[in-house]
Formats: C-alpha cells, structure tokens, sequence
C-alpha cells in the first residue's frame, strides 16, 4: 500500500507539495494515515493552466492511442487491487471486501471508456440543399472540472476521468477532503499507464478556493460534480456567468417499495445491499421504506433479524460487514434524524444509537411508524438507519414516494406484471431497481431528475457529457 500514498498535488505530471499540510484520518481508529499538501488558488491555477497546455496534444492522438492509455490506467487499477482496497478501508471506513469490489467498479469505468473512446461516430444527414453535404462531427469540450466525493473515492472519480479522457478533455481533479489519497493513488497509477502530463490533475486541500477557482475559469468548459444537492446548487450558480456544461450527481431520498405480492425474501436480501452497504453512505440508497399494510410485519421482523447477524467494526479485520462513518458530522447528522423520528413517534426495533466500539460507528437500525413529518422522510440520513412507513394503495405509496424533491434511484418489489409497468413509469427518478436491490454498473447510465441533478454517468451515453456535436454545411459540391 505504502507505494502507492503521495503526499502533494499532481500537476503537469509533477508531484507537487506545498508550506501547509492537512491530516487524513482513518475513521475506524481516528489515527492520522497521512499528511497532504494543503492546496489553494495557486494550485488550481497552476492545474487549470496545465491541462489547457495539455489538451491539443491530447486531442490529436487518435481515439487508438487514447484508449490504449486509458484501458492501461484500468488495468493498473487492478494489478494494485489490494493496496488499492486497503488505502481505500484505511481512510473512508469501508469493509475491505467492498473497497475491493469498488476497485473493480472503479476500473470497469476506465476499460468501458476506452472501448468507447473508438466509437465516439459522427453522422450524415441528408442536406435539403442541392450541392451540399451535412455532417455532425463529435469534439471534446476541452478541459474538464471534476469535484468528488468521500463515499467512493476511487468510483466516483474514473466514471467522470474515463469518458472525459476517451473523449479528448484533460482534466483537473479536486477530491473530497477526507479521501484525498485514493485519488493521489489513481494519479500515481495514471502516470504509470502513459497519460501524458497535464492530462489528468490532482489538486487537493481547501474546497471552497479551489472551486471557486475552477469554476469562475474561462479555461475550464465543464464541471463534473458529485455530492450534496447543496453544494452542486452552489457549484452550478458559480457556473452560469461561464455558462459551462455541467454534469451534476446529487442527494437522494430513494423509496423502496414492498408490495404484498412481493417475494419477501428476495425484498429483505435487496434491502440489506440497498440500505446498508457503505454504512448507508450512498446516494442510492434506501432512505424510506414503503412497506404494503400486509406484509408490514414479516418485512420489518425479517429485515430486523437481517440487521442484527450484521458485524459492525474496523473494516480491515475480520468478516466486518459495517464499517464506521466517516466523519463526526455524519454521526450528529444520523443521530439527529433518528431522535427527532423518535421525538415524533417512531418505534426503534433494532439498534437506533452510537456503537459500543465508540467513535463514528452507529449501530445498524431499524426504525418502523416513520411518518412524513420526520426529518428522515425529507433529507437523505447517510448512515445504517432503516425507516419504514406503512400503506395500503398503490396510489397513495406513489404519491408518496415522488413527494420529495430528489429523484435519483427508487426500489420496488412486486411479481405483478402490469404492476411493474404502471410503478415504474409513475415513479419520478433517473433509476429503478425492480425486483433489485444494486444497480450500479458502468454499462447502464447512472443519474437523476429533479433535484438529483443534470447528466448521466456510464454507459454509451456517458462519454455524451464530454463532447459537443460540430455541424458542418459544406456548400458547393
Ligand atoms: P458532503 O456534505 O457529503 O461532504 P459535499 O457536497 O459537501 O458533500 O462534498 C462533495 C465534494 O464537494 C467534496 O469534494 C467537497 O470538498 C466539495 N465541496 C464542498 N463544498 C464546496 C465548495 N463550496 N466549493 C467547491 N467544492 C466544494
């Protein structure tokens, strides 16, 4: 593992260091892994300015030449899978076989991409003129901004270098404060596969200053974003006066759906994967669970007696399957949301306070006669909190699910065909896991509507979000 941590920015494919230096914690213990250079303003100009010097050599290479770089970067990835794995369970908490299921997702981004990066094809359109030809031609937009989050700290950052870099952009990248080694990791890999410097930067340290700067460029094209709905809002205003195209991955608040048809079983096994991986530290997973008024009682005793098998612990040892939170604001936050569900009625079946092992680590919970008056119906909760509300009619757990502002990912269970069709389309989200509890994967495209955000991510139509279409009128002929 020890050969893959840096300690400063990757610029112009130099590694750079600066006067000040920030602690990344492990959360299960609270020790310092390592020290980083604290980057600012200069950094990030120095960054924005290299991969501007960068991008017309890397354009012109051919889509061959590009891909072979890219799928290289991908299998690096999984040559280092285990030191991969063990720096991304040291600093974000995580079961290590889960950190080593997300260098796999990881690096499926990076050989997806790099088959696509051959594909990106232009068109001919019949020109209503005679004596001319019409042609679509695909271009990178240029450089890119990508700004990531804590809870996939190697995912969250190939899905947007991939298709930006498959498709021509250079890119400057600003990690989330308490992950910032995995992406130092990936940028160490990067050189090793042959990126060019100044194709893909990484600049860690204060937020804030570094998004300004990013996004008040004239340089930069494009924003990438994944977080808090929150932040993208802000992100995305600091935006307009460039008008930059933007891809903007926000919160969720995803309802899983049990109808009394279901198959309990298969309900209870999609929602120990949907609520508990990663802590409940995703944007898709379940935040409310809608439960029919018939199945009610099996679901929450089966769901409880799932809960309560599962081993809370340091990711690193063991057959730990939950890990800590990541930091003590999450812990208030989950704290919060379950004495106010509390406060307002709710029963605690299992869990419902902080762990015994102490710092970040919360008990997983199941809470049922959750209403929509508590903070746990309106806000993403981010931790092991299991909510559950009753309902009787279709109609009326429809409307229900879509009465919030989010539309990400949502969840139903149902073996009623005509059913599936009519929820599926009523329901208000970018994704829908039928009968299922994990939908991510880099062939399928990842995104929401409404307050979830702006583009997809993965699949053929990811690599989209980095290109714009040239029309070409050529007269004459
Ligand atoms: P969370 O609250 O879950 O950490 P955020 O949206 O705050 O979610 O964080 C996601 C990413 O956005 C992180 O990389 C974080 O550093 C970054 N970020 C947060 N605030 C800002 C900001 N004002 N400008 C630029 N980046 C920011």
């Amino acid at each position: 593992m020890k050969d893959l941590i840096r300690n400063g920015h990757y610029i112009d494919g130099k590694w750079v260091t600066g006067p000040t230096l920030f602690p990344v914690h492990n959360p299960a213990t609270g020790d310092i892994i390592a020290e980083i250079a604290r980057g600012g303003e200069a950094e990030a100009k120095q960054a924005v300015a290299a991969a501007a010097k960068a991008f017309p050599a890397w354009r012109a290479l051919t889509a061959k030449e590009r891909s072979i770089r890219v799928r290289r970067w991908g299998e690096l990835m999984l040559e280092h899978k285990e030191s991969l794995a063990e720096l991304l369970t040291r600093e974000q908490g995580k079961p290590i076989a889960e950190a080593r299921g997300e260098v796999g997702y990881a690096a499926s981004f990076l050989e997806w991409f790099a088959e696509e990066a051959k594909r990106a094809y232009g068109d001919v359109i019949p020109s209503p003129f005679p004596g001319s030809k019409i042609l679509v031609t695909r271009e990178p937009v240029g450089v890119v901004a990508a700004i990531t989050p804590w809870n996939f700290p190697l995912a969250m950052i190939t899905r947007k270098a991939a298709p930006a870099l498959a498709a021509g952009c250079t890119m400057v990248l600003k990690p989330a404060e308490d992950t910032p080694l995995s992406a130092l990791a990936l940028a160490a890999l990067a050189e090793q596969a042959g990126i060019p410097a100044g194709v893909f930067n990484v600049v860690a340290g204060d937020a804030r200053v570094i998004g300004k700067v990013l996004t008040e460029s004239e340089i930069v094209r494009k924003l990438s974003f994944t977080g808090s709905t929150r932040t993208g809002k802000l992100l995305a205003s600091q935006c307009a006066n460039t008008l930059k195209k933007m891809s903007l991955e926000l919160g969720g608040n995803a309802p899983f759906i049990v109808f009394d048809d279901a198959d309990i079983d298969a309900a209870v096994r999609g929602a120990m994967a949907s609520k508990f991986r990663n802590t409940g530290q995703t944007c898709v997973c379940v935040n409310r669970f809608y439960l029919q008024s018939g199945i009610y009682d099996a679901f929450t005793t089966a769901l409880s007696a799932a809960v309560r098998q599962l081993r809370v612990g340091n990711g690193l040892t063991g057959e730990v399957e939950q890990g800590p939170l990541i930091n003590q604001a999450a812990l208030e936050k989950v704290q919060a949301h379950v004495a106010d569900a509390i406060s307002k009625g709710a029963k605690v079946l299992v869990g419902g306070k902080p762990h015994a092992l102490g710092g970040t680590f919360y008990e997983p919970t199941v809470l049922t006669s959750a209403r929509h008056d508590m903070l746990i119906a309106e806000d993403e909760t981010f931790g092991p909190v299991a909510a559950c509300f009753q309902f009787d009619t279709e109609d009326e757990v429809i409307a229900a699910a879509n009465n919030t502002p989010y539309g990400l990912s949502a969840y139903f269970y149902t073996q009623d065909m005509k059913r599936i069709w009519r929820v599926a389309e009523a329901i208000e989200s970018g994704m829908i896991g039928i009968n299922e509890g994990i939908i991510s994967t880099e062939v399928a495209p990842f995104g929401g509507v409404k307050e979830s955000g702006l583009g997809r991510e993965g699949s053929k139509y990811g690599i989209d979000e980095y290109v714009e279409l040239k029309y070409l009128m050529m007269g004459g002929l």
